[in-house]
């Protein structure tokens, strides 16, 4: 019987305890054993029956209508270094577990495809370490790895949406009309601060969806001069036209022009001093990755899981670790490594000024 592992690592989104509920099954439908690793990587460098638990079918009734992870997640410097990682390949033998899915953004995934690698020299140093034996070395040759992404950024390459983004996109959208109507009764500005590292997909979505005056994102940096001027003439063209609100938001990740980061007190101050507008700040914080999931995130993350575990089932010693990606409404397989790479790559770009490239590296996600 196989025995296929799920877990959640990195940030938290919502949507995660859909994914893990329907891999538990799904695995358990498909006659395998299942279990879930608490804690993220954490629980693999802390092994024992406490961390990598068997689940049954009724341990996981009822998540999908739940916020959060269940199972925990964490940040684990451990992991990072060899020594964590072959106490982990340790602890899954021990758990006898073949197979293991993560559900994190590209850091989990990167440590997954890392431990998948090294997993060969990995169980060699415990066979000859005499920390797992002979028949256990010959049982558990290979490693299956497989990931779903589960981040509220949305910044993940080869796939359309990330298990979490639509939920924290509509918190945001529901902060922001609350934020609107206070805003109404005084003729007050507000520069609504969100999420998404150094991608701008909840900026720019919320934007649309709130109808904002002016948004900031990473993809799309402006000289001081340019924005300042840019967004006062909008702001003041809406003014004149009678509008009482000012709704500006700003990406965590904006930054001007010359890379330096723009932050809500800019853009604060600028209202203010070349608006003489009341203008207040709201940063929301982690109200964006709270509550429970959206449907469509709930959807993704049932058919991800399902998916992921029919990729474990299918995969062999060759075959390059899958991540389960969403392209044009079908739920694809995509390869990892490729995946985490051209996200990193967009990353960098944008680090590096090289906008276009960037771009152009986010417009590959369509094409095979
Ligand atoms: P996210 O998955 O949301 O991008 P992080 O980048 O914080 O979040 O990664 C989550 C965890 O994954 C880290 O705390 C670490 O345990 C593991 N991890 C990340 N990058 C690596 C890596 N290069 N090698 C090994 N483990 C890693």
């Amino acid at each position: 019987k196989k025995a296929i592992a799920v877990m959640t690592s990195g940030g938290d989104a919502q949507g995660m305890n859909s994914n893990v509920r329907a891999i538990v099954r799904s695995a358990i439908f498909k006659g395998c054993r299942a279990f879930v690793v608490m804690e993220g990587y954490e629980g693999l460098v802390r092994g024992g029956p406490e961390y990598i638990k068997e689940c049954s079918w009724e341990d996981v009734r009822g998540w999908s209508t739940e916020g959060g992870t269940n199972i925990g997640t964490a940040r684990c410097l451990e992991f990072r270094q060899r020594d964590g990682r072959l106490l982990g390949a340790q602890h899954l033998i021990e758990a006898g577990v073949d197979a293991l899915i993560v559900c994190g953004g590209d850091g989990s995934l990167t440590g997954a495809d890392l431990f998948r690698s090294e997993w060969p020299s990995l169980i060699k140093e415990l066979l000859e370490n005499g920390r797992i034996s002979k028949d256990q070395f010959q049982k558990y040759q290979h490693l299956n790895i497989c990931g779903t992404v589960g981040s509220i950024d949305n910044d993940m390459s080869t796939t359309d949406a990330t298990i979490g983004a639509y939920s924290a996109l509509d918190r945001i959208c529901k902060a922001i009309d609350y934020v609107e109507a206070t805003a109404n009764s005084h003729s007050r500005a507000f520069v609504v601060e969100v999420m998404g590292r150094n991608c701008g997909w909840l900026a720019l979505l919320a934007g649309i969806a709130t109808s904002a005056d002016y948004i900031f994102i990473p993809e799309k940096p402006a000289t001081s001069s340019e924005w300042q001027d840019q967004m006062c003439d909008i702001v003041a063209k809406h003014r004149s036209k009678g509008k009482r609100t000012t709704i500006v938001i700003v990406a965590e990740g904006a930054i001007s022009a010359d890379l330096t980061p723009i932050s809500p007190a800019d853009v604060h101050k600028v209202l203010v001093d070349r608006l003489g507008l009341d203008t207040r700040i709201t940063t929301l914080g982690h109200v964006q990755r709270g509550g429970t999931a959206v449907a469509y995130d709930r959807m993704l993350a049932t058919l991800q899981g399902v998916e992921a575990v029919n990729a474990v089932l299918e995969s062999t010693a060759d075959t390059p670790s899958p991540l389960i990606a969403i392209n044009e409404n079908k739920i694809v397989r995509k390869p990892l490594v490729e995946s985490v790479r051209l996200t990193k790559s967009v990353a960098e770009a944008i680090q590096a000024k090289d906008f276009k490239k960037a771009m152009d590296l986010r417009d590959t996600e369509f094409v095979e």
